[in-house]
């Protein structure tokens, strides 16, 4: 893998396109995908380039227009995967490979993108200080009992809007919007910092309960600083009270609306949905498989059972906008 800089890869990606290599644009660091870019390379004999973007993935893709030279896009989270479909920066992929391996609930139904990995929007509950089991719905975290013990980064932030926009299409959104007022009456402190920062409020005794997305109890146990935060917590994974399973988000990966290499975009992407790349991936970044026959490592399945919300996320990422004027009504940062 050649991996790029923003400042040349545009000039050292415009290079004539060969069939034998895959251009792609990463929201994800470089050493993150890298053991999936060799196993690929390995496999296909396709060359990868990677050109890794931290901030406006889309806004670059469209500017580029039909000279992009990207072949695939990269990125985290719904919001942005549906961002670049709205925006035309994507493409249809059809494939029995990818819509045999990915569940229907984690990929787009126009097949512009689809979920690699999935991670959940848990609780992390202090062990000294919340009991076993007292944690079953996210719901829940609303009653009064949990007054001024739970941590959370910002509601604007889109971990926060996507859990909302699955309060949603799960309650409604009048009852969304209580329940968002119920859990800002419960807030230990203003909501500020990462997932991170808020496990640590719980080791410091702050709060006794936070959200957080399940792949930082990886990132926190491999941090000599952040173990003991980690080893302070437990995960319970809620469920909606309608039954629905605990809420989840992707990893994915979409193909880029000009790819100059499209047939190798299509066998990176169908790569990344294979039993071996949904080991390697899983593993590396702590996340669940979107297949549901490769089993998530040994570290993540230690965290306990899971039951994903199988809610399609293209229906709930379509309460994002009323989500955020919720956010903004019940001023859930101020
Ligand atoms: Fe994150």
């Amino acid at each position: 893998m050649r991996t790029l800089t923003l400042a040349t890869s545009i000039i050292a990606l415009a290079a004539p396109a060969f069939a034998d290599e895959v251009n792609i644009y990463s929201y994800r660091q470089p050493e993150l995908i890298q053991p999936l870019l060799d196993g690929f390379t390995e496999k296909t004999g396709i060359e990868t380039n990677v050109a890794f973007i931290n901030k406006g993935l889309t806004e670059r893709l469209k500017a580029e227009g039909e000279r992009s030279p990207a072949d695939i896009i990269l990125t985290v989270d719904i919001s942005r995967l549906s961002e670049a479909k709205e925006a035309g920066v994507t493409q249809p992929v059809e494939s029995d490979v990818l819509t045999n391996n990915i569940p229907a609930a984690l990929r787009d139904s126009d097949n512009h993108w689809f979920g690699v990995t999935y991670r959940a929007r848990i609780v992390y509950a202090s062990k000294d200080r919340v009991a076993e089991g007292a944690i079953t719905t996210y719901e829940d975290l609303a009653d009064p009992k949990w007054k001024g013990r739970i941590c959370t980064r910002s509601g604007t932030h889109v971990y926060t809007l996507g859990l909302l926009s699955a309060v949603i299409e799960h309650d409604g959104a009048e009852a969304a919007e209580e329940w968002l007022k119920g859990v800002k009456a419960n807030l230990a402190k203003q909501p500020a910092g990462g997932d991170r920062e808020q496990v640590k409020s719980i080791w410091a005794g702050e709060c006794d309960i936070a959200l957080g997305n399940t792949y930082y109890m990886g990132a926190m146990l491999k941090d000599p600083e952040q173990t003991q935060w980690a080893n302070s917590v437990r995960i319970e994974f809620p469920t909606f009270e309608d039954g629905s399973g605990t809420h989840v988000n992707i990893s994915g990966v979409a193909m880029a609306a000009s790819a100059p290499n499209p047939d190798a975009a299509k066998a990176f992407m169908e790569y990344l949905a294979s039993h071996e790349a949904q080991k390697i991936y899983a593993d590396v970044v702590n996340e669940y498989p979107s297949d549901p026959e490769t089993p998530p490592s040994d570290l993540v399945q230690s965290w306990g059972e899971i039951t994903p919300d199988d809610t399609s996320l293209t229906d709930i990422a379509a309460h994002r906008a009323e989500a955020l004027k919720i956010v903004e009504r019940v001023d859930f940062d101020g």
